[in-house]
């Protein structure tokens, strides 16, 4: 145990298109005042000796409570005009994890995870199992309605309307591109290190805006959206596929662990050139047991912050 070490958490609300010039002041003030509330509650797990795989859990389940983020309520809409919602967890502890993919009724999809990860043998459950196992454990149930926003109804009305165009015009390949960059990610996640050292982290996510039904990304693939060890906590958010592609939380703790690199140097590695050599998009927030912050991101904008033991809240949103 290292005497010196202060505990933190770091919290990201989203990456992608966020510049100033689009953001109102009075928006501005709900989501800085939304990530310094979340960034508080996660300090106050860590001073009071909680384990980082409790301040990532509550951090996240907060953020999946408030509308401006794009997971449990304020969640984006499927092309069908659904919900399906995924999340991982992970302590860098045990190497335990848990996710759940594509579901529709969970008020937090971050508890389902936990669940999973302590009260099952397995990882990852999707869909109607993973209600039914949420469901089995008590665990709150929603009705659409709850995770409704008109912000993001517009959007994917928006996506919606282009997409169209983009399937008329062409066949799959412009399909397959972004509709709305601006309302593409949105996806939480913390990663925390407490007094022990001990490392977590936990992502959520709506998925991408207008996404087919049944398409899971990068959230709840442990490695892509969601990883911790002994070495490193990662959160990460942006285009999912390309972030499965790259193994990108993974990448960061591996390149850690097998070039001996410092936190900052293996995260901006995988934001800044692994992933955007695939065109992946968006960027992650990274812990390691030393306590060093990481806070990447190749994206105009990213909802991002940390606070340590003891200390003001940092929080950002643009470049
Ligand atoms: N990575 C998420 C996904 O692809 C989206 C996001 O980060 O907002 O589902």
């Amino acid at each position: 145990m290292n005497p010196n070490l202060t505990p933190v958490i770091a919290i990201h609300g989203g990456a992608g298109t966020i510049t100033r010039a689009a953001m109102s002041p009075a928006r501005e003030a709900e989501y800085t005042a939304a990530l310094s509330g979340v960034l508080q509650a996660g300090q106050r797990v860590l001073a009071d000796g909680g384990s980082a795989l409790d301040a990532v859990t509550e951090a996240v389940r907060l953020l999946e409570n408030c509308p401006l983020f794009n997971a449990g309520r304020g969640a984006v809409l499927t092309r069908a005009g659904t919900y399906e919602l995924d999340a991982a967890i992970m302590d860098g502890a045990t190497r335990a994890a848990g996710a759940v993919a594509c579901v529709k009724c969970l008020r937090n999809p971050v508890l389902a995870a936990r669940a999973v990860m302590e009260q099952s043998e397995h990882v990852l459950f999707a869909s109607d199992g993973a209600e039914a196992f949420a469901r089995a454990r008590g665990l709150e149930l929603v009705e659409p309605a709850y995770y409704f926003t008109e912000a993001r109804r517009e959007q994917w009305e928006r996506a919606r309307g282009t997409a169209g165009t983009a399937l008329d015009h062409d066949a799959a390949s412009r399909a397959a591109e972004p509709i709305d960059p601006d309302s593409k990610f949105g996806t939480v996640g913390a990663v925390a290190c407490d007094a022990q050292g001990r490392l977590a982290a936990a992502t959520s996510t709506g998925g991408v805006t207008n996404k087919q039904v049944g398409r899971v990304g990068d959230t709840p693939i442990i490695g892509a959206g969601c990883y911790a060890d002994d070495v490193a906590a990662v959160s990460a958010t942006g285009t999912g596929e390309m972030f499965i592609r790259a193994v990108a939380a993974y990448d960061v703790a591996a390149q850690m662990r097998y070039a001996g690199l410092p936190l900052g140097e293996a995260a901006r590695r995988v934001v800044m050139e692994k992933l955007p050599a695939i065109d992946g998009r968006g960027g992650l927030i990274a812990v390691d047991r030393a306590g060093n912050v990481a806070l990447p991101f190749n994206t105009e904008g990213m909802y991002r912050g940390f606070a340590r033991v003891g200390e003001a809240v940092n929080v950002w949103i643009y470049g």
